[in-house]
């Protein structure tokens, strides 16, 4: 008999394992799946990504922990394709390799002054308070009293609340505690968000951008001139539901809230970006008014206006970035494929290649769709494998140790895992506190 297909998977976030667990789940158990991470943890934008307070999406790890300990799938922690491994090392181990590393990078808004010290991307913020350890050592100056969140997107009403949110009502959470000693001495105490289109165009859902309106002592602040509807978007708030929930929760707040608050939010719309301010760091954000063609794209007014703020978060989508010879549309920021195959620059599917998640269609979506979007890649991956077919030779275990890797197992990473819940114990705080250092991590990891 055939052994069966043995199928690398890179990255471990939602979209790699819940496409491990299609892999066993279509095969009933005959296959072999490696995940590999560059980072010693499992779960990707589960741990990384999803706020801390939002700790019923957190617990999806649980879910995906069960994939992890299948017999037939194992974990491969601190071992990145590019720097240590290459696309041709994983064709000479494995039948077939799908990448699902995701949306990396932040997009750039390309306005003057974007690089101005205190002009943050997004996924910058989120990383530092999520505890990644390539973003521990960043510095946010949270000194200034008002703050600009550039997007209406459901990053920026997490980054929102993140910042609305005393650090005492974090406590419980995961957060590193030099992330929560850092908000705990900040400053801000007015925070705008900022729309480029109106209400009925805003991407954040519903239930999302309701919980701004139930944090204890923030007042939030909608005018009740940005809630005009143009016939095309009142039209939108009557036929699709998110629209509709958004504006009616929008509509709540244009009355002025209490002044005796310690914090405000104030959502706008119709205010696009010109330009960040300052000298040596950000002092201002100028916005253009805003208004919308017959076609439906953003047009400036030449109206402006100038928001004294001392840090812009720019939360305007992630982007996946290239892999090391496999395509790659740098339009779309995605791998050209076709329900995950992946194509070649003549449009043919290239042998043996997937893809899954974000890096695939690009970031859309909650968690759970990356559930069926795995499964579709994993039909075809299976369809196309023929077990009679030439197989490669080369082992991972050869290869790893032939490069002297320290891999980290997915016991070590169990081992991480119970320092930081333990690390929680020890500070009567929540169930866990993150290690957010590549030294601490490891060592936690490797405890000798
Ligand atoms: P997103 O939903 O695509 O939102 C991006 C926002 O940035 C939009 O408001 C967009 O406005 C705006 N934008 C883009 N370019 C801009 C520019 N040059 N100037 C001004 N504004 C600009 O992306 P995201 O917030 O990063 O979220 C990514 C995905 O993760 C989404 O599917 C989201 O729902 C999901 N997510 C879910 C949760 C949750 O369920 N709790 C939490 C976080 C993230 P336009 O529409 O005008 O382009």
């Amino acid at each position: 008999m055939a052994a069966p297909p043995r199928v690398a998977v890179i990255g471990s976030g939602p979209a790699g394992l819940y496409a491990a667990e299609a892999l066993v789940k279509q095969t009933d158990g005959n296959v072999r799946v490696d995940v590999f991470d560059r980072l010693p943890t499992p779960y990707g934008l589960v741990r990384y990504g999803v706020a801390p307070d939002h700790k019923s999406i957190k617990s999806i790890a649980r879910y995906l922990q069960r994939v992890l300990e299948n017999p037939a799938v194992r974990f491969f922690g601190c071992v990145e394709l590019g720097r240590d491994l290459t696309r041709a090392d994983l064709l000479g181990c494995y039948d077939a390799v799908l990448y699902s590393t995701g949306a990396m990078v932040d997009r750039r808004l390309g306005v003057p002054g974007e690089d101005l010290p205190g002009s943050v991307a997004a996924t910058d913020f989120v990383n530092w308070y999520c505890g990644h350890p390539d973003a521990a050592d960043h510095v946010f100056d949270l000194t200034a009293e008002e703050v600009a969140v550039i997007g209406v997107g459901n990053v920026a009403v997490d980054v929102v609340r993140i910042l609305a949110k005393s650090a005492d009502e974090l406590r419980e959470t995961d957060v590193p505690e030099h992330v929560l000693d850092a908000l705990a001495a900040g400053r801000v105490r007015r925070i705008h968000m900022i729309g480029r289109r109106g209400p009925a165009q805003a991407k954040f859902t519903t239930k999302e951008l309701r919980e701004l309106g139930e944090l204890p002592g923030v007042g939030v602040h909608v005018r009740p001139e940005d809630m005009d509807l143009d016939p095309a978007s009142a039209g939108l708030a009557e036929s699709d539901r998110q629209v509709r929930g958004n504006v009616k929760v929008l509509n709540g707040w244009t009355t002025e809230p209490d002044a005796t608050l310690p914090r405000r939010i104030d959502v706008r719309f119709w205010r696009a970006p010109a330009e960040i301010l300052g000298t040596g760091r950000v002092e201002g954000l100028r916005l253009e008014r805003t208004t919308l063609d017959e076609s439906g794209r953003v047009r400036g007014t030449g109206e402006h206006e100038t928001l004294p703020v001392g840090l812009v978060l720019r939360s305007v989508g992630y982007q996946s970035v290239a892999l090391d010879g496999v395509p790659f549309d740098d339009r779309a920021s995605v791998v050209p494929n076709a329900a995950g195959r992946i194509l070649g620059p003549d449009g043919a599917p290239i042998p043996r290649e997937y893809v899954a998640g974000w890096i695939k269609r690009g970031p859309t979506g909650v968690v759970g769709t990356n559930k069926s979007d795995a499964a579709e890649t994993v039909r075809n991956l299976l369809e196309d494998f023929d077990p009679d077919g030439p197989r490669p030779g080369g082992t991972i275990e050869d290869l790893l140790e032939s490069r002297g890797l320290r891999v980290v197992t997915y016991n070590d990473w169990l081992n991480l895992d119970a320092a930081e819940i333990e690390l929680a114990r020890s500070l009567s705080r929540g169930e866990r506190v993150k290690l957010a250092r590549w030294d601490a991590m490891r060592a936690a990891c490797h405890p000798e």
